[in-house]
């Protein structure tokens, strides 16, 4: 069943106006093979059938199928590889799927003012790789890079375990090319850092696909280090290394990332990847430091102060690249490793105060035993984001029940700790009913507002971020007819 509901000649045509401009291999319309789009990695709740997917190779071709969109009245999406976990890219209104992945060129590397342009479905880690030999690199580093697109990770600001020291995807994005919800074209920011007027760059980055399509994207290029140290500081209890967290950074040390996994994690990954996590540890800290090599030095040995007076079991330091890169295999395939422990799970996404870590773990192991869910974490400590994994199985009478009242009970601790419901994986379908605990009806209006003044028609990924956008989300569209199908 598809979310919109098309009536069949109007789907017919509309498939016919958008093989004549993408060509007939850039449109997928077979029940059987729309399967595969119906959700993004939030595999768990949300699942919807697109009416088509349309894959086009430029900007003028996402451009001509926007207006088309617009002119029968069907709602569209953006989606980049659907490995984001909030269904962002869930088509839940059914619609018009506008996949990037075709478009994944890197169009041009400036090495001297370490800059590059890339098409939006350019795989992340592609970049990094492509500009290595010149000594540079591009920072945010999701744990997804393998896979996911800088064009998905422009609309959901993504970060990564990289991201304590360097930040965000929003502070590495120089300018983009974006196709407007109506069809037009505008250039966003530019080759400099703060360009007059408002910041409409800023306003799209992390607009998770309500604003428009981007389409290419400049980001900034950072100088690979002097050197790189990686440590693995083992624990007897998740508060032990939750403290060290902040007891790191009080004492002026920013690592490139600090990572924390408990014990389930642990076994998860172990049973996995073998990284030499030891199995009988409470919580590992994965520590980066990056720099000069003279300062990681002096850095690490203050690390290690911080990690034995929080009675740290074992510092050990990666010798080898080998053994560094072991050790973040590890962390890296950590989500992928769950299945290891659990049917299914729901990887949860929110954000407290670095200093607030070892109450909110407390807490969400409390909650955890309340409702006889196993929970695991994984968490981007140093920015104070924490993942909990909330194991589901669906035999167990009342299991999925008990884990969906966990994790609400998990994101108003948050909350109340003066957290937010997401740290990077975005709001899309999943957090839209949290949303009203963290801003005031005057708030989501300004929001809805914005949105309105990008998207009067609420096209563009209807019902996504907003609570009460259900107006928007599917029945309500009524296409206009096979006649505006039929222009070209
Ligand atoms: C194992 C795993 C680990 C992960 N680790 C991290 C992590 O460390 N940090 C992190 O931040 N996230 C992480 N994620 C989440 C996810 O990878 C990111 O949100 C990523 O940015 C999504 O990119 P994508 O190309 O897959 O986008 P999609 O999932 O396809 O889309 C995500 C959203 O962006 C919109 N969108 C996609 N492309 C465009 C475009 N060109 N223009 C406008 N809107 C667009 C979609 O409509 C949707 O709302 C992880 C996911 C997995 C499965």
């Amino acid at each position: 069943m598809n979310g919109n509901g098309l009536a069949p000649e109007i789907r017919r045509r509309l498939i016919q106006a958008c093989q004549r401009i993408v060509g007939p291999e850039g449109v997928v319309s077979a029940p059987d093979e729309l399967r595969v789009y119906e959700c993004d990695a939030l595999t768990y709740y949300h699942r919807s059938m697109p009416d088509l997917v349309v894959l086009p190779i430029s900007t003028p071709q996402v451009s001509e199928v926007v207006r088309l969109c617009q002119d029968v009245g069907v709602p569209f999406l953006p989606r980049g590889a659907g490995t984001g976990l909030s269904g962002g890219a869930t088509p839940h209104a059914g619609g018009v799927m506008i996949v990037l992945t075709r478009m994944t060129r890197i169009l041009g590397v400036d090495v001297p003012n370490r800059m590059a342009t890339v098409e939006a479905g350019c795989v992340n880690l592609w970049l990094t790789n492509a500009v290595k030999h010149a000594g540079l690199f591009y920072a945010p580093d999701p744990a997804s890079q393998q896979a996911c697109t800088i064009g998905g990770n422009v609309a959901e600001n993504a970060g990564g375990p990289h991201c304590l020291k360097y930040g965000v995807t929003t502070n590495h994005v120089l300018g983009a090319t974006v196709v407007l919800p109506g069809g037009e074209v505008a250039r966003l920011g530019g080759m400099v850092a703060d360009g007059p007027g408002y910041d409409l760059l800023g306003v799209f980055v992390g607009s998770e696909g309500t604003l428009g399509i981007c389409t290419e994207v400049t980001v900034r290029l950072m100088p690979q280090p002097e050197a790189v140290k990686t440590i693995l500081a083992v624990f007897r209890t998740i508060e032990d290394a939750s403290h060290t967290v902040s007891g790191i950074i009080g004492r002026g040390i920013i690592p490139v990332a600090m990572e924390l996994m408990d014990r389930e994690t642990i076994q998860a990954v172990e049973a996995n990847v073998k990284a030499g996590y030891p199995l009988d540890a409470g919580a590992v800290l994965l520590i980066e430091l990056d720099g000069p090599r003279a300062e990681i030095e002096a850095e690490a040995v203050g690390v290690e102060a911080v990690c034995r007076d929080q009675a740290c079991l074992e510092v050990r330091v990666a010798r080898t690249e080998e053994e560094r890169a072991l050790l973040w295999k590890g962390r890296k395939e950590a989500a992928g490793s769950f299945g290891r422990i659990a049917h299914h799970y729901h990887l949860q996404d929110a954000v407290v105060p670095r200093t607030k870590l070892p109450q909110v773990l407390r807490e969400i192991a409390e909650i955890g035993a309340r409702y006889g869910i196993k929970i695991a974490n994984v968490a981007h400590a140093g920015d104070g984001n924490v993942h909990p994994m909330i194991c589901v199985d669906r035999d167990v009478p009342g299991c999925e029940e008990r884990a969906m009242a966990a994790g609400s009970e998990i994101m108003r601790r948050c909350i109340e700790a003066g957290g937010s419901v997401t740290g990077e994986h975005g709001i899309g379908l999943e957090k839209r009913d949290y949303l009203g605990l963290m801003y005031t009806p005057a708030d989501l209006a300004v929001m809805r507002r914005v949105r309105a003044v990008f998207d009067p028609a609420g096209l563009c990924n209807p019902g996504k971020i907003f609570p009460d956008t259900a107006e928007h989300a599917g029945a309500s569209h009524s296409p206009r007819g096979p006649s505006a199908v039929s222009k070209p």
